[in-house]
């Protein structure tokens, strides 16, 4: 089924033009190809070379579409490879693009990559964006970014143990990390390292520092792809053994590693959740789908009351996942203070994501949980996502704590602003 796209009334019309022509790409080009982008296996598990190359072409094909049509790369400036959206028209595409499986990455817009982008462009010296930067973004390289650590809480980063030490002009990397998405095809890792003393008096914030690792260094050992839901996986787990890589890979000041996070993590947030409300939608569609069609017990599904109920709470779901990450879209583009805003979008809409893809698959019965149907992978991607980008224990502990400040300082919540 085509996604149902038309002008919103209360948007500008560059931004309607935007996602209308995102969801021409969408609705002409990638859905009726769902099947052959991806595939580069056989039925029987072996792996198939001549399919594997025309689905290589076929994503080839529609990026040169996306090219063409201004929406490559929206997150980056013209002048570095992007079509310069703007946060708040970026939010909006993401919601179209992500209906189709694999959009993110058709449109140039795809983590961490994209994370690693919006890095190297606010903290990278101007020889780092060319030497790193573009090439990522004509997508003739790949990136990691390499935080989280088995030994250590990832949902608080100021834990991690990776030591970077200066020897000479250069730095030297030790460290264990694991669950680098992106590994297996990373030509570089954006690798956050202790380069101060952790039992040293100061600001515990000001002792990462984020640096550029070259997957051909020696020294670096990719040790496995960490199997998640079952499955191989390119999430790696890599051991940094003497690492040694020249003082220019430092991006940003030394110390500036745990802001250059918070600033991939914060916008990023918002992206992922217009990127949820766009799985939801679709799931939302298959499901609407099968209930009109599937007969049980001598009638339709859509005629049973329980299944009123799923459509009703995954509608409520979608909606309010949706006004909620586009009224942080909307105070982050007016640079407002959003970090409550996008505390409570991280918890809301994974949940909420989780939840409609759990009704759809319960509406398709086996089927819902075949590979036949996106349904099964997006329900693993949405529960990860309650753990991924901080865990929803962590995000509720900052919303408490932002509201409790403002009330101890004797003002209570405005929400209307
Ligand atoms: C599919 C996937 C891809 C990922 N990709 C990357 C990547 O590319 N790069 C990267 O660096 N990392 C990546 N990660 C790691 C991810 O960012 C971490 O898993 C996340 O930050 C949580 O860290 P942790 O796993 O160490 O869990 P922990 O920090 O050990 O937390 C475990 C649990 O403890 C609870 N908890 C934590 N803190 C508190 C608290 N203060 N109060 C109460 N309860 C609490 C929560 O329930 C939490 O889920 C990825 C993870 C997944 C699953």
């Amino acid at each position: 089924m085509p996604m149902n796209v038309n002008p919103v009334p209360t948007l500008n019309p560059r931004t309607n033009e935007i996602r209308t022509k995102t969801a021409q790409i969408v609705n002409n080009d990638i859905l009726p190809n769902e099947n052959e982008l991806w595939s580069a296996w056989r039925p029987d598990g072996t792996r198939d070379t001549t399919r594997r190359e025309r689905s290589r072409e076929l994503r080839l094909e529609i990026q040169a579409k996306v090219k063409a049509a201004g929406l490559w790369a929206p997150h980056l400036p013209a002048e570095y490879g992007g079509c310069d959206l703007g946060f708040l028209d970026h939010a909006y595409m993401n919601e179209v693009l992500a209906y189709s499986l694999g959009g993110a990455s058709l449109f140039g817009v795809q983590a961490p990559n994209s994370g690693n982008q919006k890095i190297l462009l606010k903290y990278g010296t101007e020889e780092q964006k060319q030497k790193w930067l573009i090439p990522l973004t004509e997508g003739r390289m790949q990136s990691g970014f390499s935080m989280t650590e088995p030994d250590n809480a990832g949902s608080d980063p100021r834990s991690l143990q990776t030591t970077a030490t200066r020897d000479g002009d250069d730095w030297l990397i030790n460290g264990h990390k694991w669950f680098t998405s992106n590994g297996n095809d990373a030509d570089f890792l954006i690798v956050m390292c202790r380069t101060e003393d952790p039992d040293a008096p100061g600001d515990r914030n000001s002792a990462m520092t984020q640096i550029i690792v070259p997957t051909d260094t020696p020294g670096l050992n990719r040790i496995r792809g960490v199997p998640v839901w079952g499955q191989e996986s390119d999430h790696c787990e890599f051991i940094y053994d003497n690492v040694r890589v020249p003082r220019e890979n430092q991006l940003g000041a030394s110390g500036a590693g745990h802001q250059a996070a918070q600033d991939r993590l914060g916008a990023g947030r918002v992206y992922h959740c217009m990127n949820s409300v766009g799985q939801m939608w679709r799931a939302f569609d298959l499901m609407v789908d099968r209930v009109m069609t599937r007969e049980v017990h001598g009638g339709l599904l859509e005629e049973k009351q329980f299944m009123h109920g799923f459509l009703a709470d995954s509608y409520i779901d979608i909606q309010a996942a949706r006004l909620m990450t586009i009224a942080t879209a909307e105070k982050m583009n007016a640079e407002q203070d959003a970090r409550t805003d996008i505390s409570a979008i991280k918890v809301f809409v994974p949940n909420a994501y989780t939840r409609v893809v759990d009704r759809a698959i319960q509406v398709y019965g086996a089927k819902g949980v075949s590979n036949d149907l996106p349904l099964a992978s997006m329900y693993q991607g949405a529960r990860t996502l309650r753990i991924a980008d901080g865990p929803d224990e962590v995000h509720k502990i900052l919303i408490a704590k932002n509201i409790l400040k403002r009330y101890h300082a004797g003002e209570s919540w405005d929400f209307g602003n």
